[in-house]
C-alpha cells in the first residue's frame, strides 16, 4: 500500500531521468535535493528554522491530521535534515529515513517504535559498549528485556527466542573482536520467527555494505562517524527497507493511544514504521537531528565513496604491516586472510572490511596495560580520543581509559585484555601511518 502523504525519495530533475537506477557516487551527490527554486542555490540550504508558517488554516489542520504531508516543526521534520534522511535511504536502498540526535538516539527510537513493554530483544553479544548499557539498563526502565548471544551462534540465536521477542538486533562489524555478522542467516531466522532484523551498519556504511539488500529490515546508523566522517557532527539515521509485513504487529498494527487510536499500518502501508518514528517516537523524545548538524552530515555523505575506499585501502595496508611487526601479538581485521571472519567479510564487505580494528601489544606478564600506554603516548600522528570514524586517524587503549577501573582478569572477560589497541584508521598518507605506528612500536 503506498500512501501519497508520504514524500519520495526525490531523484529526478526535468529529462527522463525517471525510469534510470543511478550509482552510488551520484546517489550520495544528488539524492533527496533539487535546486532551490527560488535563489537557485545549488548547495543544500540550512533552513535554521523551528517551525513553517500554514498555507491556511484547512492546511494547518490537514497537516496536524495526517491528512497531508507537510512540515509543522523541526522536531518532527525540516526540509535541510529531510535531504539527509532521502540521500541516506537512497544509499541504502531503503523506502525512507528519520534522521536523529545522535546514534544512541537512532536506536532508542528505532526500537521504542517496535516494541512495548513485556518485550524482548535477541542481539547480539558484539556491541558497542554504549548500546550495550542502554538495552540494558534505560530498556529495563521500559520493561523490555535483552538477552545477549554470541552472534556466530545460530542455535544460540534460535533457543533465545521466546513468544515475547520482538526484534533481533546486531552490528555488521563487531570490536573489538573483528566479527562479521550473517546478515543474510539471520534475516532467514528473523523471517521464520516473523521479527524485524535491525542492524547497526555504522562500521560499514552503505558503501561497504547495504543490509537491506542482504534481508535486514531497519538499518542503522551512528552517523556521527563514517557518515559526517570529519568528527565535528553528533547525529543518527535509522533506515527501514518498507518490506517488512506490519499487518499483525501489535506495536504498529494496533490502534496507537497516543496518537488518535491511529492504526498505522492501515494507514501508512508499508510506510507505516517510519511514519510512526517520526510522527510518534521523534515527537515524544525530541531526539531530533539539528539542520544545522544535518547540513554537515550531508557535506560529509557527498565525499562517502572516495572516503571510504581510502579509509579501507589505508586500513588493509595498517593490518598487515601489524601483523608481520614483532612485538605485535595478535590483529583482529576481518579482512586478513588469517581472520576467521574473512569468509563473511568477502561476502559482505566485498570492497573493503571497515577500518576499525584492534590489536595486542606482545607484553611480559603484568606489563600489558602500562605498554600500551606508553605506546598510545609515543604516537604522533594518531590522535587519542574516544571516537571513530574520523577523516583522522584515531587511537584509544581501553585497559587505560574506557575500561581502567576493570582488573586484568576482568578485562580478559570482557574480550578487551590490558594490552589491547583500538585505531581508526584515516586518510592521511600511508606511509605516514605507518613510519608513527613503527616509530611507537620501536619506542615500547
Ligand atoms: C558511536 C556508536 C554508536 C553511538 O552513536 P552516537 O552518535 O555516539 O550516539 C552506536 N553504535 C556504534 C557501532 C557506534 O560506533
Amino acid at each position: 500500500m503506498d500512501s501519497p502523504l508520504v514524500p519520495v525519495a526525490t531523484m529526478q530533475h526535468d529529462n527522463n531521468s525517471e525510469d534510470r537506477s543511478f550509482g552510488f557516487e551520484t546517489r550520495m551527490l544528488h539524492a533527496g535535493h533539487i535546486p532551490d527554486a527560488t535563489t537557485g542555490s545549488r548547495a543544500v540550504p540550512i533552513y535554521q528554522t523551528t517551525s513553517y508558517v500554514f498555507e491556511s488554516a484547512d492546511n494547518a489542520a490537514q497537516l496536524f491530521d495526517l491528512k497531508q504531508y507537510g512540515n509543522i516543526y523541526t522536531r518532527i521534520n525540516n526540509p535541510t535534515t529531510a535531504v539527509f534522511e532521502e540521500r541516506m535511504a537512497s544509499l541504502e536502498g531503503g523506502a525512507g529515513a528519520v534522521a536523529t540526535a545522535s546514534g544512541m538516539a537512532a536506536q532508542l527510537t528505532a526500537m521504542m517504535t517496535l516494541l512495548e513493554p513485556g518485550d524482548e530483544v535477541v542481539a547480539s553479544q558484539h556491541l558497542y559498549g554504549g548500546t550495550r548499557t542502554q538495552f540494558v539498563h534505560t530498556f529495563r526502565k521500559l520493561g523490555i528485556k535483552a538477552h545477549f548471544v554470541d552472534p556466530d551462534d545460530f542455535d544460540a540465536w534460535e533457543a533465545a527466542i521466546t513468544p515475547s521477542t520482538r526484534v533481533l538486533y546486531g552490528e555488521i562489524i563487531g570490536n573489538p573482536q573483528g566479527s562479521v555478522l550473517d546478515v543474510g542467516r539471520l534475516a532467514v531466522l528473523a523471517k521464520a520467527h516473523y521479527l524485524p532484523l535491525v542492524v547497526d551498519n555504522t562500521f560499514a556504511t552503505p558503501y561497504l555494505c547495504c543490509p537491506l539488500s542482504f534481508g535486514a529490515n531497519v538499518v542503522l546508523h551512528s552517523a556521527t562517524k563514517f557518515l559526517g566522517g570529519h568528527g565535528n557532527s553528533i547525529g543518527g539515521v535509522i533506515v527501514e527497507s518498507g518490506e517488512f509485513d506490519y499487518s499483525h504487529y501489535r506495536a504498529i498494527a494496533a490502534p496507537s493511544a497516543s496518537y488518535h487510536n491511529l492504526r498505522f499500518y492501515d494507514t501508512f502501508g508499508h510506510h507505516a514504521f517510519l511514519m510512526k518514528a517520526r510522527m510518534e517516537t521523534l515527537r515524544d523524545t525530541g531526539a531530533c537531528l539539528s539542520p544545522f548538524n544535518a547540513f554537515l552530515l550531508v557535506q560529509g555523505l557527498e565525499t562517502l565513496a572516495l572516503r571510504m575506499q581510502r579509509h579501507v585501502d589505508n586500513a588493509m595496508a595498517v593490518a598487515s604491516f601489524l601483523q608481520n611487526h614483532p612485538k605485535v601479538d595478535w590483529v583482529a581485521y576481518p579482512g586478513l586472510a588469517g581472520s576467521p571472519y574473512h569468509a563473511l567479510a568477502r561476502e559482505y564487505l566485498p570492497k573493503g572490511a571497515g577500518s576499525v580494528f584492534s590489536f595486542g601489544l606482545f607484553a611480559p606478564q603484568g606489563k600489558a596495560r602500562a605498554l600500551g600506554k606508553a605506546f598510545i603516548e609515543a604516537l604522533s600522528l594518531f590522535s587519542h580520543l574516544a571516537n571513530v570514524g574520523d577523516a583522522r586517524s584515531l587511537v584509544i587503549h581501553p585497559a587505560s581509559t574506557t575500561h581502567q577501573q576493570l582488573s586484568d582478569e576482568e578485562l580478559n572477560e570482557s574480550g578487551v585484555g590490558p594490552g589491547m589497541v583500538r585505531l581508526s584508521v584515516g586518510l592521511e598518507t600511508l606511509d605516514d601511518l605507518l613510519w608513527d605506528l613503527d616509530q611507537a612500536l620501536h619506542v615500547i
